[in-house]
């Protein structure tokens, strides 16, 4: 952690002692790490007979209605009158798997303003928000492991019950790819075995996460694959582009091209990857990689993004088609200046 000594946690405890209602965050587009930190930190506050609502700045993706205790999320953007209420009645409010207001559309507005304690909890590198206080754990795999290791510095762990770790567990599992990449400290098994003993259904959220995707979706990604993905000259980078009116096509819904960006890399000359979706709000940017390749330091270079030095990403505004052929520049400009160094 940013290193949060006994100090932070005890801070971390009287604010739970005190206060009585919080608020839980996360960013827009809300993963399975945001949606199960939020939502298995919110159960373990609840009970503790605390008072809990997680507010998203967007609708989460349809495919996680299963996770326990989604329905009572709160959208910011559908209904900012009730959210804005929920934030100023609350005693303390939790920014969970963010480190940046920006990443919170119109939800990061009201929080700049707002004047109560804020704790981050987060696994993202270079906190740029400052909050009162941070956990903020770049080396962890998920947002999920850093709340569920608070939870026991806490000496709470005995209220994480069957939804809590069903939750936890789930984040972990999507930010892993279920546990394939970013799962190599055996630490993380340490809290899955006991998240699998506080009651996780494991086949059940297994299905949920990945055999829960439409025929729609799935032939989406067999176009992607078979019709988009391109390699880069003779780079090992591969590119996916999708306009608007591609998904439209495929009557695309948020989170539908989710962990489409991963496909490239299972190909064995391929090292880098980025999928680039036009988007109504904006272009969006996800890139992947293998190995020492950073693609964050790529999307923070050329594109003011950022993120872990195998999964990244950005928002940019701009024409679509520009946008694609630049970015084909850049990330061959950036890999071959990257294996210039790499080879010193
Ligand atoms: P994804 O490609 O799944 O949307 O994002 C992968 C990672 O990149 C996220 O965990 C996040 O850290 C980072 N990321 C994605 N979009 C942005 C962005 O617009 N700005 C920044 N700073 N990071 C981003
Ligand atoms: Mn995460």
């Amino acid at each position: 952690m940013t290193d949060n000594g006994n100090n932070d946690i005890e801070r971390l405890r009287q604010m739970l002692d005190e206060g009585q209602r919080f608020v839980l965050t996360c960013h827009t587009n809300p993963d399975g790490d945001a949606l199960g930190s939020t939502l298995g930190l919110r159960q373990v506050l609840i009970n503790l007979g605390k008072e809990a609502t997680v507010v998203t700045p967007d609708l989460p993706p349809s495919f996680y209605s299963w996770m326990p205790g989604i329905k009572t999320i709160k959208i910011y953007e559908r209904d900012t009158e009730t959210c804005d209420r929920i934030i100023d009645d609350a005693d303390v409010v939790l920014m969970l798997d963010y480190n940046d207001l920006r990443r919170v559309k119109t939800l990061g507005v009201k929080l700049s303003s707002v004047e109560k304690p804020m704790v981050m909890i987060d696994h993202h590198t270079d906190p740029q928000s400052s909050p009162t206080l941070i956990f903020s754990r770049p080396d962890a795999p998920a947002t999920c492991e850093v709340v569920y290791q608070l939870v026991r510095s806490l000496g709470l762990e005995q209220h994480i019950d069957a939804p809590a770790a069903t939750n936890l567990y789930a984040g972990i599992l999507t930010d892993t790819g279920g546990l394939s990449y970013n799962s190599d400290d055996p630490e993380i098994y340490l809290t899955v075995a006991d998240l699998l003993r506080r009651g996780v259904d494991k086949p059940w959220v297994h299905d949920k996460v990945f055999n829960n995707k439409s025929l729609r979706r799935l032939r989406l990604l067999g176009y992607a694959l078979g019709r988009k993905m391109q390699r880069i000259e003779q780079l090992p980078l591969a590119v996916i582009a999708l306009s608007a009116k591609e998904l439209e096509r495929f009557h695309y819904n948020t989170g539908d091209t989710e962990g489409f960006v991963n496909f490239p890399l299972q190909a064995r000359d391929v090292i880098g990857t980025a999928l680039i979706l036009e988007r109504p709000d904006a272009i969006k940017i996800s890139t992947r990689s293998k190995g020492n390749f950073p693609v964050n330091e790529f999307a923070a270079q050329y594109y003011n993004g950022g993120g872990h030095r195998n999964a990244a990403g950005a928002n940019i505004e701009g024409d679509f088609e520009a946008t694609v052929e630049e970015f084909i520049r850049n990330f061959s400009e950036f890999y071959a200046k990257w294996l210039k160094k790499e080879s010193k």
